[in-house]
This record gives C-alpha cells, sequence and structure tokens, in this order.
C-alpha cells in the first residue's frame, strides 16, 4: 500500500525542518507522497522535491493560508497550487511582510504585560520562514515568564486573546478563489480545531472541495464524524501530521497518513488547465 502524508510544513515556515530533512524522513518512514503546506510561503516546495527524488517520493505542491471569521480562525490548504504563479507569489511576499508588522505589534503587546519577549529574538527562531506566533511562542517560553504552549496561547495569543494581533490580507472567499486560481483544490485545514462546522456550507459555496478529516489533532470520535459530513456533502477527505518538525516537541510526519487512492482524488479535483 502507498500512504501520503499532506501536512507538512518546513523553515520556510515555522517547523524547525528544512525542505531537504523533510524528504529525508519521509523516506525514513516509508510514505510514497507527501503535500508540503507551509504558512503563506511556497519556497520550500521546489527543494522538497528535489532532494526527494531519488527516492521516488512525490511532493504535491501546497499551501495553508489562514483566515478569520468574527469568533474562528480558518486555516484554508490548497493542494496542486501552482507555485509558480507571479500574482499568487506576490501575495504570498505580502502575506510575510504582514506578518512581520504583527510580530512587533504583538511584542508590543506582551512587553506590555509584563513578558519582556524582544521582536529580534523572534526573527532570529524564524530564520528564513513566514515568521509566525509558533515562532513567538518558543521565544516567550525562552524567557523564562511562561511556561507551556498551553499557557502562551490560552492566556496572550491564541486566536482574540489579549495580546493576539490579526495578520490577515483574505477573506475566506478570496484564499478559496485564489486557491482555485491557481489550478489547485481548496480544503479545510483541521476542522476539529475550528470547532464550527456551520462555516463548511458557506466556505462550500465559495468553491471549498474538501476538508482534512485525519490530523494530529482528531481524536477518533472527530474522525468519524468528519467520515461521515464529507460524505454526506460530497467533499474530498485528507489528511495529515502537520508536522512542525520539533517545533511542537516530536517529528510528526508520517503518523497521519492516508492512503494514496485520496491523492488521485485529489489530483483529479485539481485544474491546472486554467493557470
Ligand atoms: P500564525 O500563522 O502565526 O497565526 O500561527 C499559527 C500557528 O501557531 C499554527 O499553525 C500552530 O503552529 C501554532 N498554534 C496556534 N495555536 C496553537 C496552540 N493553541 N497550541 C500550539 N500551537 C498553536
Ligand atoms: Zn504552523
Ligand atoms: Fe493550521
Ligand atoms: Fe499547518
Amino acid at each position: 500500500m502507498k500512504y501520503a502524508d499532506l501536512h507538512i510544513h518546513t523553515d520556510f515556515s515555522d517547523s524547525t525542518f528544512s525542505p531537504e530533512e523533510v524528504a529525508s524522513r519521509a523516506a525514513e518512514v516509508g510514505l510514497s507522497a507527501i503535500a508540503i503546506c507551509d504558512h503563506d510561503c511556497v519556497d520550500g516546495i521546489a527543494p522538497c522535491a528535489k532532494a526527494a527524488a531519488s527516492s521516488g517520493i512525490e511532493v504535491i505542491p501546497g499551501i495553508e493560508l489562514t483566515v478569520e471569521k468574527q469568533d474562528a480562525e480558518v486555516h484554508i490548504l490548497g493542494y496542486f497550487i501552482d507555485n509558480k504563479a507571479d500574482w499568487f507569489l506576490k501575495k504570498l511576499k505580502d502575506m510575510r511582510a504582514a506578518r512581520v508588522v504583527r510580530i512587533h505589534k504583538m511584542v508590543e503587546k506582551l512587553n506590555a504585560a509584563g513578558i519582556d519577549v524582544k521582536a529580534e529574538d523572534v526573527f532570529k527562531l524564524a530564520g528564513r520562514g513566514a515568521v509566525g506566533r509558533l515562532h513567538l511562542a518558543q521565544a516567550m517560553i525562552q524567557t523564562g515568564k511562561v511556561k507551556s504552549f498551553r499557557d502562551v496561547f490560552g492566556k496572550y495569543i491564541g486566536f482574540q486573546k489579549p495580546c493576539y494581533v490579526s495578520h490577515i490580507r483574505f477573506s475566506p472567499q478570496e484564499a478559496i478563489e485564489a486557491i482555485l486560481k491557481t489550478g489547485g483544490v481548496p480544503v479545510l485545514a483541521h476542522p476539529g480545531i475550528m470547532n464550527k462546522d456551520e462555516y463548511i456550507p458557506e466556505l462550500v459555496g465559495y468553491g471549498l472541495k474538501g476538508i482534512e478529516v485525519y490530523h494530529t489533532d482528531h481524536k477518533a470520535s472527530v474522525v468519524k464524524h468528519y467520515e461521515e459530513l464529507a460524505e454526506e456533502r460530497g467533499l474530498l477527505m485528507t489528511g495529515g501530521s502537520d508536522c512542525h518538525g520539533m517545533g511542537k516537541g516530536k517529528a510528526l510526519i508520517g503518523t497521519v497518513r492516508v492512503p494514496y487512492e485520496l491523492v488521485e482524488k485529489l489530483k483529479a479535483a485539481a485544474t491546472p488547465g486554467t493557470r
């Protein structure tokens, strides 16, 4: 049987693994296909594909875009996107610039709240990657003032917590349409984390084609729920580990895997002709 892990980050966003390391680890854990889904960045795809070529692993070009509803963070994955379209690359660059501004704002708020985290330390942790809250969380923990991710996100920088600042440049509709315009397949990431099923019909109305049924943070009952929902609504099912390298403590690559048939269905739903 061939298996795929369809949700992997690299150090072009907030994973500690380089694209080359992702490729070698994918081979070690016996995957046949992987999708690189960095936040607001596609630069990890080509180096990963090059490194994976010798082991015959298929690298699917992907992306993870964040949008918001008034009371929820919504992550939209794109599969088989055109990672070379100029207009898309420019949009992503704008989004990464907004991430930098946002870190400065969040650091200001945290400093005012007594957490003496420094923006330069956050950027150092991010290195070449699209800077984000996972880097900020790591820098906050390094100060010794906050002990765990649970406290960091639960008390300070989780969605709409006191030191949260948005970096959103797309509405849900725009994000889905952008992915479609690149010929890609838009899929709702980890709906169990979003925990607002009531938004799914609206997203489907914009062109959403699938949901990420299998995910590290989905327990068995949640998986079953979304299998049924996908079935009912005729949506594609995807799954992946959401591996962030050592960024969340341990390497998750391959721990959530889906049969390759699901990749074939995704591929059939892509529309590269429209690029
Ligand atoms: P950003 O794209 O900067 O808004 O950061 C989003 C990333 O922060 C997610 O992809 C996760 O890696 C991380 N994150 C968000 N919420 C949590 C949480 N409650 N616990 C751990 N990591 C989180
Ligand atoms: Zn992340
Ligand atoms: Fe996500
Ligand atoms: Fe992710």
